[in-house]
């Protein structure tokens, strides 16, 4: 059969199919369709063309296709477009072309040539479906696949799929090459969360990849690795030095508070730093590592990085270790209290006593609460712990009673996750009827940053508290960036001065000036200030001359078992009062 005794699409259809078929399928086809006459002028369009493209069909009747041009494509394309289409008789592809309201869209389009019985061109039809919708749902798939779907970095599959092939280049090249994989973790992003709501968490999330982001050359690799997790690839370094400054600047990149919703949020990161292929030549041993060696500067007081190095390997036992036995501990309540006077400096009253965890650990040894108490927090052991804490406090009140001290008030420091739990209030009110004591006897201190988050709850519940009959101390002062005047909302009796103000004191002025103004801005405010950690007797004389009203420290008493406090408050009475 030679070319011209081919049937014609159109004589196919017209000997099978009736007009009104063929116009009832050209009208409802999803397909646009167009159909130009041999100069290629458009004579008709469907229902599903005018859809497509916005155009109605006297916007467009005797224009060229043309008319739909995005721009896109270049003249060569339109050229071997309509080369092949008198070659084949048929072209397919996808193009780009622009609707009438300017807008690009991808399009899938088969163009047929249509001939006569003679072999001459009478028509072009063009039929196309519109992919713009396919294409957003392919791209997104795609994103998916490889980033995280919050931040837009990468995530863990994509991040190990580049480092791959960074890797296996690494392998081939004949000079060194070193690279430096860096783990990354939020401090207490768990307390945002909490305290501010998963979408603040989020958007908190969304700035810090931003922030560390700006800072990454074009080979360096960012992915987040779920939660607060973030991992980064320093390519081509030439010195583990670079991956120092690199940390350095990202810690300098948070000083500035991250603004969300007219609140300042400071966050601070811990980093762990580990070397290709120093400290491994696996993608995964070297996230291993890193990651040890971040929870080693989280161990070391957050806000900084480390390097890995081999004894991190017993590192990570221990805090395994850590917190199989806090939960054991928890169990069997190994836990005391051990409790430190506050003396007035006038009077040589001793106002208060602060009761202090203590953990004796039979496999680890002596735990500092600074450490438990954070891994409790993490894990969430922190609730049994903290009503393990209150219960000690009631029986040691009972102890300061029957000594003959009924008036002498116990600190209790509450963690910030306890309080913001919904039932704190309940969970304390509990224990003080289990116990038959009343919250006259206690005083409790919250951190600033407690009371930093979420203001208005925070507010309402210390107002509770304080009609409860509490006492309400606000702990580490200065360490929150909480200006006074933020605390006027608060009902609080006492402020405590930060110990890393007070170490300073005799030495630094601007420490001076700063604990200064603390207490004279407390006093305006009718609050009472304690200093912490107090050493020495020129702090003791200085902090007087300030008008400082209460003082905590070693220079007064170490944190005591309560026998041996009640001796000491003995002792004390006798030596400034000459009461027994
Ligand atoms: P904090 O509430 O600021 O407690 C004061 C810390 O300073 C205590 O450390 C105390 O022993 C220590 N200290 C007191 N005077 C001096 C001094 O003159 N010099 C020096 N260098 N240190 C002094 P400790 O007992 O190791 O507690 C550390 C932190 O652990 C506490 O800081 C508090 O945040 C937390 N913590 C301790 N006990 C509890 C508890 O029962 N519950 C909760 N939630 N946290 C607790
Ligand atoms: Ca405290
Ligand atoms: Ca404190």
């Amino acid at each position: 059969m030679n070319e011209s005794n081919k049937p014609n699409v159109q004589e196919l259809f017209l000997s099978h199919f009736s007009k009104e078929l063929i116009e009832k399928v050209f009208e409802n086809i999803a397909e646009g369709i167009m159909i130009t006459d041999k100069y290629k002028k458009i004579l008709s369009i469907n229902a599903a063309f005018e859809f497509v493209t916005g155009y109605k069909l006297e916007e467009v009747q005797g224009e060229k296709p043309s008319i739909l041009q995005s721009g896109v494509h270049d003249r060569i394309f339109y050229i071997d477009m309509w080369n092949q289409l008198e070659r084949d008789g048929i072209w397919q592809g996808e193009i780009w072309n622009r609707r009438k309201t300017g807008e690009l869209y991808p399009e899938w389009l088969t163009i047929i040539e249509i001939k006569d019985k003679f072999g001459e061109v009478t028509n072009y039809c063009g039929i196309f479906t519109d992919l713009s919708e396919r294409k957003i749902v392919e791209d997104e798939l795609e994103k998916r696949a490889l980033h995280d779907s919050l931040t837009e970095v990468c995530n863990r599959f994509a991040f190990i799929e580049r480092m791959k092939v960074l890797l296996e280049m690494s392998a081939k090249k004949v000079q060194p090459i070193q690279h430096a994989v860096l783990f990354m973790d939020l401090d207490r992003f768990k307390q945002v969360n909490d305290t501010l709501g998963h979408a603040i968490g989020d958007q908190l999330l969304v700035e810090v990849s931003k922030r560390v982001n700006s800072l990454l050359k074009n080979k360096d690799i960012l992915a987040r690795f779920g939660g607060d997790e973030f991992v980064i690839t320093l390519a081509n370094i030439q010195h583990p030095r670079e991956a120092a400054k690199f940390a350095e600047q990202v810690i300098r990149a948070f000083e500035i508070p991250i603004k969300i919703h007219d609140q300042d949020i400071y966050v601070s990161t811990s980093m762990g730093i580990s070397i290709y292929p120093e400290d491994g030549e696996t993608t995964e041993q070297l996230l291993n590592r890193a990651d040890r060696a971040m929870s080693y500067s989280k161990e070391n007081g957050r806000n900084c990085f480390s390097f890995y190095f081999e004894e991190l390997q017993t590192d990570s036992n221990r805090l395994l270790l850590l917190d199989s036995e806090l939960r054991k501990a928890i169990e069997n309540r190994e836990f005391t209290l051990a409790y430190q006077p506050k003396i007035n400096t006038v009077t040589n009253d001793i106002v208060g006593i602060e009761a202090l965890v203590r953990w004796n650990s039979e496999k680890l040894g002596f735990v500092s609460p600074a450490e438990f108490i954070e891994h409790a927090e993490e894990s969430g052991l922190i609730i049994p712990l903290s009503e393990i804490i209150f219960d000690l406090a009631c029986e040691g009140n009972q102890k300061l009673v029957a000594a003959g001290y009924p008036r002498i008030p116990i600190a209790i420091n509450v963690s910030s996750i306890h309080f913001q739990q919904q039932s704190f209030l309940e969970s304390v009110q509990t224990i003080l009827e289990r116990n038959n004591t009343s919250a006259q006897c206690f005083e409790i201190e919250v951190t600033e940053r407690t009371v930093m988050n979420s203001a208005q709850e925070t507010v309402s519940k210390l107002v509770k508290l304080k009609q409860l009959g509490f006492k309400l101390s606000i702990d580490d002062f200065g360490t929150g960036y909480s200006s006074l005047s933020y605390l006027v909302r608060f009902p609080l009796d006492v402020l405590k001065i930060d110990r890393s103000f007070i170490q300073h004191i005799c030495s630094l002025d601007d420490k001076q000036a700063i604990v200064d103004a603390i207490i004279q801005m407390a006093h305006r405010l009718q609050m009472k200030v304690v200093a912490e950690g107090v050493e020495t007797s020129q702090q003791v004389e200085l902090l007087k001359s300030m008008g400082c009203d209460f003082i905590q420290g070693y220079y007064y008493s170490r944190p005591l078992p309560m026998e041996e406090l009640i001796d000491f408050i003995h002792f004390w009475e006798v030596e400034h009062q000459g009461r027994i």
